[in-house]
């Protein structure tokens, strides 16, 4: 297998969407294929797990010409699908003899789409840009810690992976690892475990990470044991020279529920604020987009650009959201080539109705808040796959949904794929009684009630 798990998750979330569009049964996409995902792909084909044998037989039998269409439609390649069930893969692929206890962190990958060259510098960003491109090139050696903070949407991320992408061009044995402070956590709760191969976690960082990118650090508040280690990890990392990269929500000085001694550390180093971008930076990021989509500048007005860039540029997720709907507009409902203010304000009066519909309160808006929020797609909240931050998304969505609009767990099963009564109940109690304990997911749940109004 060639291609890296993130490029792989992208790649079917990509397609399948395109898969719901050409089908002419919802159901069957919903029942069968909306928590499907690629395991591998193999020689030209894609292995994809679905959720049942009943699942295997229907899709291979009736709808695998259509699939494969799509996929070498939204691929440019001679993939082929082949439909598996979970149990099928693991019994192919763990025979009892050489069961192993996973290395660390063996999932985390950068992610190649995020570059420098496709990161749009404005004054909104030029601080962290430079910073992290210092850092790539020389990294430990001019700014270390650095530490980029600001709302969400505004390139946190981005930055952090293309800072890895282009110390790895440089230095092709530099060890980069990045890794989401949720990961840090989960991974840190199998190390305590047993669950770990090999070495303490402590010392496994010291002799096998070279350059260290910490997605959303916020995510250790309160977590008292984990950010002793995290702490022990750091100075490892800060005496020996080796650059680390962190991201938060906020100023280090205002992450409550983080250990003092870490809170102090990471305002030692150099915090760098990522703001709102200014309108022009909107409008290049639409600029650049459109000519990566192997568009003309020229065929869209300048006041469409505009608008876009008024009306959603608070957060570039939405702005790049709204610009995906307009090409999914002009080419599908509306064919034209030369793209004006008009089309442009057409193309996403459903984003804005949505948005001015906001007084009322649904199960998908819910859903819909909380995967935004968790940087995750609506169909992975009510899907089945269960790493940890998607099943802690989950949950706290059923928990929303039941104290917000007092639904019965039955129904909310359905919502979320057919769960049944015990599976949501469960989900909801969980929230509640970490509620009790956990600042953290205490302050996520108020934040997204926030944005919910509710
Ligand atoms: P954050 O981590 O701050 O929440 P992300 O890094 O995930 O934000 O960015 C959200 C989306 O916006 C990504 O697709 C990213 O590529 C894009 N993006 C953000 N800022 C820029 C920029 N300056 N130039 C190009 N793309 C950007
Ligand atoms: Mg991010």
């Amino acid at each position: 297998m060639n291609e890296s798990i993130s490029e792989i998750v992208q790649l079917w979330a990509r397609i399948l969407p395109k898969i719901k569009n050409e089908m002419d049964d919802n159901m069957v996409f919903d029942t069968f294929l909306s928590d499907s995902y690629i395991d591998s792909i193999e020689g030209g084909e894609m292995i994809i797990v679905v959720n049942s044998p009943v699942a295997v037989t229907v899709l291979s039998s009736k709808y695998k010409d259509l699939i494969d269409r799509v996929v070498v439609g939204a691929t440019e390649s001679n993939f082929t699908t082949r439909f598996v069930t979970k149990d099928e893969i693991k019994s192919q692929k763990t025979s009892p003899k050489e069961v192993q206890k996973p290395q660390y962190f063996s999932d985390s990958i950068l992610n190649p789409s995020y570059t420098f060259k496709n990161f749009v510098v404005g004054p909104s960003n030029r601080e962290a840009y430079q910073a992290s491109l210092m850092a790539s090139q020389n990294p430990g050696k001019l700014y270390n810690p650095i530490l980029i903070y600001g709302d969400s949407g505004l390139g946190k991320t981005h930055l952090l992976h293309a800072i890895g992408n282009a110390a790895k061009e440089r230095f092709p044995k530099l060890r980069v690892l990045y890794v989401h402070a949720q990961e840090f956590l989960d991974e840190y709760i199998k190390y305590v475990k047993g669950d770990r191969e090999g070495a303490s976690i402590v010392d496994w960082f010291k002799s096998s990470v070279d350059m260290l990118l910490v997605d959303d650090v916020q995510f250790l508040s309160n977590k008292k044991n984990t950010e002793e280690t995290f702490f022990s990890i750091y100075n490892n990392f800060y005496s020996a020279g080796k650059q680390i990269v962190l991201t938060s929500d906020q100023h280090p000085s205002k992450l409550n529920g983080l250990d003092d001694r870490l809170k102090s550390r990471f305002i030692q180093g150099l915090p760098l604020s990522i703001n709102v971008p200014e309108k022009e930076t909107c409008e290049n990021i639409l600029r650049m987009r459109i000519e990566a989509n192997g568009l003309d500048v020229n065929d869209f007005d300048e006041d469409a650009l505009s608008f876009l860039a008024g009306r959603f540029g608070k957060n570039v997720r939405e702005l790049e959201g709204a610009f995906d709907r307009l090409l999914f507009y002009t080419i599908n409902i509306q064919p034209t080539k030369h793209i004006d203010l008009k089309t442009a304000m057409r193309s996403v009066s459903g984003l804005v109705n949505i948005k001015e519909d906001e007084e009322r309160l649904s199960e998908q808006k819910i859903i819909d808040t909380v995967a935004d929020y968790y940087n995750l797609a609506p169909y992975q909240i009510v899907g089945n796959i269960r790493t940890s931050q998607i099943a802690m998304a989950r949950h706290i969505s059923m928990y929303l949904i039941r104290i917000l609009l007092d639904i019965p767990f039955t129904k909310i099963g359905k919502t979320f794929g057919g769960k049944d009564h015990a599976t949501v109940m469960n989900g909801v109690n969980k929230v509640e009684k970490s509620l009790k304990t956990d600042e953290s997911l205490k302050k996520a749940v108020e934040e997204l009630r926030g944005r919910l109004k509710a």
